[in-house]
């Protein structure tokens, strides 16, 4: 089991984890199914600044090449790591 990693907020972006923050439990499957919009990082724009990776109320973002990358297989679409980036780099495309 992973630690609890809101518990000690990372200092840097090399501290945040490589894969979603929290591991699924035996009784968790995917569940993304109902999202219809889901956020696209722009990975020329993101700085890696950590604010979508903190906000996230679903622990879904990680680390990938120093960028924001998302698990879509749990993101719920919800919008906020949108709304938290400060420049812009993540937009909210519809389902296709
Ligand atoms: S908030 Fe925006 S710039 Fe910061 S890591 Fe997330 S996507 Fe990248
Ligand atoms: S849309 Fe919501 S659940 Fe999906 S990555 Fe962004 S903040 Fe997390």
């Amino acid at each position: 089991m992973k630690p609890y990693l809101r518990d000690k907020i990372p200092a840097g972006f090399d501290e945040i984890p490589d894969t979603p923050s929290y591991e699924a439990g035996y009784l968790v499957t995917k569940n993304s199914g109902w999202r219809n919009v889901r956020p696209v990082i722009d990975t020329k724009k993101c700085i890696g600044c950590l604010n979508c990776y903190l906000y996230c109320p679903d622990g879904v973002i990680f680390r990938s090449n120093h960028k924001a990358a998302i698990d879509y297989d749990f993101c719920k679409g919800c919008g906020i790591c949108k709304k938290i980036c400060r420049i812009g780099a993540i937009k909210m495309e519809a389902e296709k």
